[in-house]
């Protein structure tokens, strides 16, 4: 299963992609996730993606498509993968479609994580709280739901004129809205 992951900062993609992974048996792979390793190492891209990520803006394209098409290289990725975090625009919607393409692994599903936006900033707040990241301070939250409309928004606009997307309800109890993705995947997986 070739999963793309959508939904705006504080959706839950992280959480549910965790446990999409073991019924699904693919890894998960956040973008957010590898660019915060490449800062934790203090790596060449780390220093250069912290202070944009930290501000809630996005990190160039090229960081990010090379930085995927490297960790799509993985074996651990021949039987699928759980993409959360890209493509958050349409250019990297596009580079996305071109390079599965190329690696002969077409995705299977879109799934955007419907939240309204009142909670996003609610669990923002609570996750700023329980796990200290570094944009999650007001003011980059705010910045990155403006990215997120002004910028990812279309993606999902994309998907959906493609007949690709399937939205599933965000809110609820976590297994709640596990099962509801699992439902919502049962035609891909099949
Ligand atoms: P996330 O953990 O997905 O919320 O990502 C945290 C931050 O990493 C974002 O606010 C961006 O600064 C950066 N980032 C993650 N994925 C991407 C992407 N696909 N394109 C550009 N920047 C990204």
């Amino acid at each position: 299963m070739r999963l793309v992951l959508l939904g705006p900062p504080g959706s839950g993609k992280g959480t549910q992609a965790t446990r999409l992974k073991d019924f699904l048996k693919v890894p998960h792979i956040s973008t957010g996730d590898l660019l915060r390793g490449e800062v934790a190492a203090g790596t060449e891209l780390g220093k250069q993606a912290k202070a944009v990520m930290d501000a809630g803006n996005l990190v160039s394209d090229e960081i990010l498509l090379g930085m995927l098409e490297s960790r799509l290289a993985q074996a651990d990725v021949a039987n699928g993968f759980i993409l959360d975090g890209y493509p958050r625009n349409l250019a990297q919607a596009d580079a996305l479609g071109q390079l599965l393409q190329r690696i002969g692994q077409p995705m299977d599903a879109a799934v955007q994580l419907e939240v309204p936006t009142e909670l996003l900033v609610e669990r923002i707040a609570g996750r700023a709280k329980a796990e200290g990241r570094a944009d999650d301070n007001p003011e980059s939250v705010r910045k990155r739901l403006q990215v997120y409309e002004d910028s990812t928004a279309p993606v999902i606009n994309f998907y959906k004129q493609q007949g690709r997307l399937t939205v599933v309800d965000g809110v609820g109890e976590l297994d709640e809205v596990t099962d509801r993705l699992i439902k919502a995947l049962a035609p891909a997986k099949a």
